[in-house]
């Protein structure tokens, strides 16, 4: 089936073959990855390797530290601020839908934020301008901590084209839903975060490229988990890492080095795949309506709206029976959502795409 979840999403058919052959015994150390230390050589060069990836795709310097957590994103949700947000110090977030909510809400429990821009109003379906024409402005204190935003709303399908403008505040950015969809310049940013369930790999880890003068912030009385100096200084080896996420990250992004070629070639494939559902929405605008505003449309998650719950309902259940999963909207937004990640091959799209047509022409 072409399963369109949100996440854990599809992964790369290639790395999961890969992941087959070498379950049993991975070649050159006769044993299985999840059998193996974590302090074996065997998994120093897995680690090693997956961060090489990384840096190489996003052209991420030594100024900034790869860690590979867990706890997922909501465990940032409460570690940023833990590390980066001073008790004489105040830090923006933009709200732009349901992940940028939660992240305050838990940012608001350790220190001072301030809210910088909400679009609950009108069910998060846009960005601030220049982002969005008539996105209503962001209000921000050049004497943040930081600026935090969700780069992807994976609910919502409200996505940045490019990083927002901080007037030298750093940037803290949730890309869960996103990352590794295109090439970004990680200098623009103070930290990044992203659980691997969408593009990168399996749930399980959570990748953090920090900036390292910026964690040197924290306050050394933190938990020792929870402080991102513990995890630079050992490699992500303090406790025991997720051997088995991180391992499927390196098959990962080494699918996106030497089968996809690399970020600027993702890019264009993921903006091919969803130009393929947005002209559907477009041409046949009398029955699906977009739920994001046009110039802040999701590239990973389309969502939409039928003319009734029933029709929802129907387009769903016969999505299923052609072989197509998990297009539920969320209950928030209603309608259906389509997440086409990384690894949603073209085909997929296509095959979503025709039955969209059809069910419009049959149904409307
Ligand atoms: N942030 C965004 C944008 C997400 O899409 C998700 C999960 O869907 C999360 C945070 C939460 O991630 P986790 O379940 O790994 O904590």
């Amino acid at each position: 089936v072409y399963n369109f979840s949100a996440g854990p999403a599809v992964l790369p058919l290639s790395v999961l073959e890969r992941a087959r052959e070498e379950l049993l015994c991975m070649p050159g150390v006769g044993a299985s990855i999840l059998e193996i230390s974590h302090r074996s050589k065997a998994f120093l060069e897995i680690i090693e390797t997956a961060e090489a990836n990384l840096r190489k795709l996003l052209g991420i310097s030594d100024d900034y530290a790869v860690l590979f957590l867990q706890g997922g994103s909501r465990l940032q949700f409460s570690m940023v601020p833990m590390n980066l947000l001073g008790a004489d110090q105040s830090a923006d977030y933009m709200v732009t839908g349901s992940w940028g909510k939660k992240a305050l809400e838990e940012a608001a429990k350790v220190g001072k934020t301030r809210k910088v821009y909400d679009a609950k109003e009108t069910n998060y379906d846009r960005l601030p301008e220049p982002f969005c024409a008539d996105g209503g402005t962001m209000d921000l204190d050049p004497q943040a901590a930081y600026l935090h935003y969700t780069s992807n709303e994976t609910i919502q399908g409200v996505q940045f084209s490019a990083e927002p403008e901080t007037q030298g505040v750093p940037l803290v950015c949730d890309a869960s839903s996103e990352f590794l969809y295109k090439p970004l310049d990680i200098d623009k940013y103070g930290l990044i975060y992203a659980c691997a369930q969408k593009n990168a790999g399996p749930a399980g880890v959570t990748i953090v490229v920090v900036r390292k003068d910026l964690a040197e912030r924290a306050d050394p009385n933190l938990g020792v988990y929870l402080n991102f100096n513990t995890h630079i200084a050992s490699g992500s080896m303090d406790n025991t890492p997720p051997t088995f996420a991180i391992y499927i990250n390196k098959l990962v992004t080494d699918w996106l080095l030497s089968e996809v070629g690399g970020l600027e070639a993702m890019h264009s494939r993921n903006a091919e795949k969803a130009k393929l559902l947005y002209d559907v929405l477009d041409q046949n605008a009398e029955f699906y309506q977009g739920h994001a505003r046009p110039d802040c449309r999701s590239l990973m998650n389309v969502t939409f709206r039928l003319p009734s719950d029933e029709l929802t309902t129907k387009f769903d259940a016969e999505a299923k029976q052609n072989g197509m999963t998990d297009l539920k909207g969320h209950r928030s937004v209603g309608g259906i959502r389509a997440s086409i990640y990384n690894a949603m091959p073209l085909a997929g799209v296509e095959t979503l795409r025709d039955f969209m047509v059809d069910f419009a022409k049959k149904n409307g």
